[in-house]
Order: structure tokens, then C-alpha cells, then sequence
């Protein structure tokens, strides 16, 4: 698995500049102006064959899985992309959506969410955060473990209207407890128990796409390196990657990172806490650098605690970007600093990078992280319905980090419609 970085280690200053540029050629529209013009009409009737269940006429697409940000149409049938063209006639098609003035990528792929409510304090709903905001794909990062998957597998997955999937915690009872003053869910290795986790992976091979691991200590005392030489039996035996939470571990993150292989995926990498990818100086650390060289992944996973704009400036200046990037949403964020993926995208183009870098990391390179069990990531014919339509908004924003820093943006990308396996799905009001 080579994924398509953009973040060659001599990535220029000049280079990342020229790359920020070219966002802007993408005219931005007021806030605003959105929603309410992208109803889709009903197709003139005179046309004859309505081949076409949705046409998405008229946006900018940007699907970096085919080096593609240009004017084209989307036509959708039976839930899949059929075509991709410059022109469809609308007479072509049962509904019309006029994207005239907006973004179309494919659906968006978040690789760290929390979407396991009513058991334990990070569970959210997925649809109002993900299918009506743009994200078609949530990966659950952890949330359940062997005891407790059962449940998000019968209760909550079959009923969102989200593709979501799961990353299942080394640990069987997964995150039910917060941490201090109750129990870190590794501070008593009893409940780390890879058979477990492996027996639950291969049952469930549908759902189930990687293994989690936290390491702080509040969550794992001093067991986090016995913790992750569990979870590498586990996913060496059912064959799956291992996401790893860091930001303030016990033991130094290189020692961590040591046990971890290509396609493994370390998340919150931008965090200012302990043990973090970055030393004293601010440089990235030749353990880091080292880790990527054998292909291990490095996501953003932004969250309540984990994702600092100094840190992430410092990584890009050193040509040091991230894989994947991802907002953690759960309980404590949703009212902010996340908000949610489409917010944490947006400071991205305020720090530099183009749309193209920044939706390449939400749909191909999560795509290819992890084997979601269908075609999605792309915009190729073929490939699943999911479509995000997103209206890139001029104005003053201003963003915060984890650590309450905040910057101020001039761009804001914001969900207008999302079409999951054809059908839409609008922001809830308010
Ligand atoms: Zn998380």
C-alpha cells in the first residue's frame, strides 16, 4: 500500500505556497448562499430516456483519486456513479441538482470518529455530523471493544443512514470510562486480551477494519507498551493495521512507534502534549521520520486535546504533512473546538495547503488506509454513490485548536448536500 503523499520531505516553503495559491482560483461564494438554490428541480420533461436517477450538474469537481479539479457532471444510478462527463443533459436524469458554484468531491472518508452513543461519555449520532455535513464514511475509532462491538454492530450501525465501520479497542470493554478519577481502560491489563479482540475481528470482517490503542497515561498507567505488544499479536494474527492514539504517554514515543509496521496508523500526530512527534526544538524526530520511511501512517485526529496549530505549522514547514486527516468527534467537541470535519478541513487551507492536498487526505488516502469493503474515495464510475457537494464560503473566521489557540481564516468549506449510495442529505437545521 504507497499511498499518493504530497509530502515529499523536500517540500519548499515556495512549493507549499504555489499549492495554496491554487485554491483560490475556486471563486468563493458568500456565506449564505447555499443550501437553498441546490434543492434539486424536478428534470425538464420533454427529454426522453431518463437513464439517470441523480445528475450533480455544473460543480467543480476535485477527486484527487483521478488528478481531476475541473467543471464536470455526475450522473448517479442504483446508488452507484455511472458517469462522469463534462455535459449530461439534464433530461437525462429524475433529479436535478445544480451545483453550479460549488465543490463536488467524493464523499468524505473520517477515519476518527466516536459514533457509538449511550455507552460511556464519547459516543455521538453519526447522521447529524457526518452524512448531513459532508463525511459519508465514519470510521468508529475505538469506541467498542470485543465485550460491547456486539451492540454498535445490532443497534447503531444498521440504523445510520453513515457508512460506518469500526477500529475495535484492544481492550474488550472499550472507552466506556473517561479517565481520572475512574479507571483508564489499560490500567488493569485484564481487560487487554488480544485473543478476544482477534476472535471479535474475524467474526465480524465486515465491520471490523483495524484495532485501537490509546496511549496516555491517564488512560494506561504505566501499561502502555505491554498494551501495544498485545494489540501487534492481535492484528499481526487477524491481519489488520493497528490506529494508535499518543499525546502525553508514559512511555517515549519512540519505543512506541518501534512496534508499529507498515500501514499502522499513529493519530492525534499534532498534538503539543508529552512524548509527542516533535522534540524541544520543534523538529520532527528522526524516530518519527524514520517510522514513515517503513510506511507507518500519520493522521490528525483533531479532537478536544489533540491537535495544535503551532505543532501542525512547525511538522509542515519541515515538509512534514499529514496522511490522513481526521476530526475525532465526540461528545466533548461537537460545540467546538471540531465542530466537525468539514471545520477541521477548513484550517488546513488557512495553514496552506491547496483543496486538492486537503480532500486528497479525506478520500483517497483514507480510502486506502483501510478496507472499508467498497469502493469509495473516488468519484469513478462505478464506484459507491456517496458525493459531497460543499460551498466554499469568503469571509472572516476565525478558528480554534485544541490548545484554545485560535487563527484567523479568510475560507470556510461548508456542507451544502451530501449524497450517500444516491440518496441526499442536507444539514439539519440550526
Ligand atoms: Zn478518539
Amino acid at each position: 500500500m504507497e499511498l499518493d503523499r504530497l509530502n515529499s520531505p523536500h517540500f519548499s516553503r515556495r512549493e507549499w505556497l504555489a499549492g495554496a495559491g491554487s485554491s483560490l482560483l475556486l471563486a468563493a461564494s458568500p456565506p449564505g448562499a447555499n443550501a437553498r438554490a441546490s434543492k434539486p428541480q424536478p428534470a425538464p420533461t420533454e427529454a426522453d430516456d431518463k437513464s439517470f436517477d441523480l445528475l450533480i450538474q455544473g460543480g467543480k469537481v476535485i477527486d484527487p483519486s483521478q488528478d481531476l479539479e475541473d467543471l464536470r457532471d455526475v450522473a448517479l444510478r442504483d446508488g452507484k456513479i455511472v458517469r462522469l462527463e463534462r455535459h449530461i443533459p439534464a433530461g437525462q436524469s429524475r433529479q436535478v441538482l445544480d451545483a453550479s458554484g460549488k465543490i463536488v468531491t467524493p464523499g468524505l472518508i473520517d477515519i476518527h470518529t466516536h459514533v457509538f452513543p449511550y455507552v460511556g461519555p464519547y459516543g455521538i449520532e453519526a447522521d447529524p455530523y457526518c452524512v448531513r455535513r459532508g463525511v459519508t464514511t465514519a470510521l468508529d475509532a475505538g469506541t467498542s471493544g470485543a465485550f460491547t462491538f456486539p451492540a454498535l454492530r445490532k443497534f447503531i450501525i444498521p440504523q445510520a443512514a453513515t457508512r460506518v465501520r469500526a477500529l475495535l479497542h484492544i481492550v474488550s470493554i472499550g472507552m466506556v470510562t473517561g479517565s481520572t478519577p475512574h479507571m483508564g481502560e489499560l490500567e488493569d491489563l485484564r481487560y487487554c486480551d488480544p485473543q478476544l479482540a482477534v476472535q471479535a475481528a474475524e467474526e465480524n470482517r465486515d465491520l471490523i477494519v483495524g484495532f485501537k490503542i490509546r496511549f496516555s497515561e491517564k488512560y494506561t498507567g504505566p501499561n502502555d507498551l505491554e498494551g501495544l505488544k498485545r494489540a501487534r499479536v492481535a492484528a499481526d494474527q487477524a491481519r489488520l493495521p493497528i490506529m494508535t492514539h499518543i499525546g502525553g504517554s508514559f512511555t517515549p514515543l519512540g519505543q512506541l512507534l518501534a512496534l508499529l509496521r507498515k500501514g499502522d496508523v499513529v493519530t492525534h500526530s499534532f498534538n503539543s502534549l508529552r512524548h509527542g512527534i516533535v522534540d524541544p526544538e520543534g523538529m520532527v524526530t528522526p524516530e518519527v521520520h524514520e517510522a514513515r520511511q517503513r510506511g507507518v501512517l500519520f493522521d490528525v485526529g483533531h479532537g478536544a486535546g489533540s491537535f495544535s496549530f503551532e505543532v501542525m505549522e512547525k511538522c509542515l514547514h519541515q515538509g512534514f504533512l499529514p496522511d490522513t486527516i481526521s476530526s475525532d468527534l465526540y461528545s466533548a467537541n461537537t460545540q467546538g473546538p471540531v465542530h466537525d470535519l468539514t471545520t477541521t478541513l477548513s484550517k488546513f487551507l488557512l495553514l496552506g495547503m491547496s483543496l486538492g492536498e486537503i480532500f486528497t487526505r479525506c478520500t483517497v488516502n483514507a480510502a486506502r488506509t483501510f478496507n472499508f469493503g467498497a469502493e469509495i474515495g473516488t468519484l469513478k464510475p462505478g464506484a459507491e454513490g456517496d458525493v459531497s457537494v460543499l460551498d466554499l464560503v469568503a469571509g472572516d473566521f476565525t478558528f480554534t485548536d485544541s490548545d484554545g489557540k485560535t487563527r484567523q481564516g479568510r475560507q470556510k468549506l461548508q456542507p451544502v448536500v451530501t449524497v450517500r449510495a444516491g440518496k441526499l442529505f442536507y444539514p439539519a437545521a440550526g
